[in-house]
């Protein structure tokens, strides 16, 4: 099926009686009749539900939608992009593990890599996307389990040259993980140029309306663990915890996700609830209709900005002067995502005066939904930060976020206008 047709009937096919809509089965647990059926299931013996935590028939329904969207063999939701990111890493690097991490990604992800998972002693490198292959394969070490970046980077909007990194990760024997979140696999699949893992804040884009935060891992299945079993210990080896089962062995190509389950969702938890991934399911049944409309609104909103004489810059991939324009005419050939950046002749305050200024773009901590909202990095998330060390951070002090949504674009503009003539 086609990714459109997907997005309506993927994960969940009622049989004859059946509700017509994915149901919600807000239940912690399932019950069985007999011990040893039960124990099997604890065993992974047999699959089934028992617990939540591990797995529930609503989360599952979504998880293979978004697999499918994606091409790939499987998904696992979490309760946060954020769980999504740290339980894809985390399953595969351990304490003395290493990872090569693009520079140009989303700020929690970062944070994650450069302070929370330093503290669990999984070492980082961050590099240069936009760096030549040589140099990329400098970042590499022996402990090296993985490459990291993002299709479209948060909030910066860089494109990721995805054939790139992957070329370097396998020349390594290491899988490539791609954070997908705002191209959504409606505008890009990165399985299809040579990814091998997925994650997504399903926040964004995907539900699109701002009503519940989520995640998800996707495997491509295409990653040979066991070609390089030595990095790999967690999946190729056998597991103490599962009387000395080993993941690639006893599950072949499903052993990355099911070790994620079965070890890390087991301790650690961070599953979606049930009622949340069935708003999820509703944002999806939708997504290709949205994400066209995002894009198209953006691009005619970064063609105007682009025109006045108030603007001092735009960043938007779909621009044909911006730098990424080719990478995204390659990777993202039908449309990138609805967010731009942009700066005004002027100074901080002039920013602060323009958003102050507009009336139906709203001034939110959000980005990825229906409403146009905007936001000043300087101002907001990066406020303890002088213009000096915002730009040590690659971010401008004039920076605007602004999340295009699917309004009519010409009351987005309109505002844009109303709010320009009072700077
Ligand atoms: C928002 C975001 C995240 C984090 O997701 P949450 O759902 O907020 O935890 C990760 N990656 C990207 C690219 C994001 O935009």
């Amino acid at each position: 099926m086609r990714r459109e047709t997907l997005c309506i009937h993927g994960g969940w096919q009622p049989k004859n009686g059946e509700s017509r809509q994915l149901p919600i089965i807000q239940s912690t647990t399932f019950k069985y009749d007999d011990t040893e059926e039960m124990a099997m299931l604890f065993d992974l013996k047999k699959s089934g539900y028992f617990y939540s935590r591990l797995a529930n028939p609503t989360n599952d329904a979504v998880a293979a939608k978004i697999a499918a969207l994606e091409g790939g063999i499987g998904a696992v939701l979490t309760s946060s992009g954020q769980a999504a990111n740290y339980f894809a890493i985390f399953n595969i690097c351990e304490a003395g593990g290493h990872v090569v991490a693009s520079t140009e990604i989303y700020g929690g992800t970062f944070n994650l890599l450069n302070i929370t998972m330093r503290k669990q002693g999984i070492e980082v490198t961050f590099v240069n996307p936009d760096a030549s292959e040589e140099e990329l394969a400098k970042a590499f070490r022996p402990n090296t389990k993985l490459m990291f970046g993002e299709t479209i980077s948060n909030p910066a909007g860089n494109v990721l040259d995805i054939e790139k990194f992957a070329r370097v990760a396998h020349a390594h024997g290491v899988p490539l993980m791609v954070d997908n979140t705002f191209a959504t696999p409606i505008n890009c699949r990165p399985f299809e140029w040579g990814c091998d893992i997925v994650t997504h804040s399903t926040t964004k884009y995907m539900d699109g309306h701002a009503t519940q935060v989520g995640g998800a891992v996707v495997d491509s299945g295409n990653f040979d663990w066991e070609a390089n079993a030595e990095k790999f210990p967690g999946l190729c080896m056998p597991d103490e915890s599962y009387h000395g089962l080993t993941y690639t062995k006893a599950f072949g190509k499903m052993g990355y996700l099911t070790k994620l389950i079965a070890q890390l969702m087991r301790d650690l938890g961070s599953i979606p609830a049930p009622q949340n991934s069935f708003l999820l399911n509703l944002g999806l049944e939708t997504l290709h209709l949205r994400m066209a409309q995002h894009c198209k609104n953006a691009q005619a909103i970064a063609e105007f900005l682009e025109k006045d004489e108030r603007v001092a810059w735009v960043n938007y991939c779909g621009l044909k002067n911006n730098k990424y324009y080719e990478l995204a005419q390659k990777y993202l050939p039908n449309g990138s995502c609805g967010v731009i950046s942009f700066g005004l002749k002027g100074d901080r305050a002039t920013a602060v005066k323009f958003m102050d200024a507009l009336q139906l773009i709203s001034i939110v901590t959000h980005v990825a939904d229906a409403k146009t909202c905007v936001l000043h990095p300087a101002s907001h998330t990066h406020r303890q930060l002088s213009d000096e060390q915002l730009k040590q951070a690659g971010i401008a002090p004039d920076l605007i976020r602004l999340s295009v949504g699917i309004e009519a674009v010409e009351d987005l503009i309109k505002d844009i206008q109303q709010a320009l003539e009072r700077i």
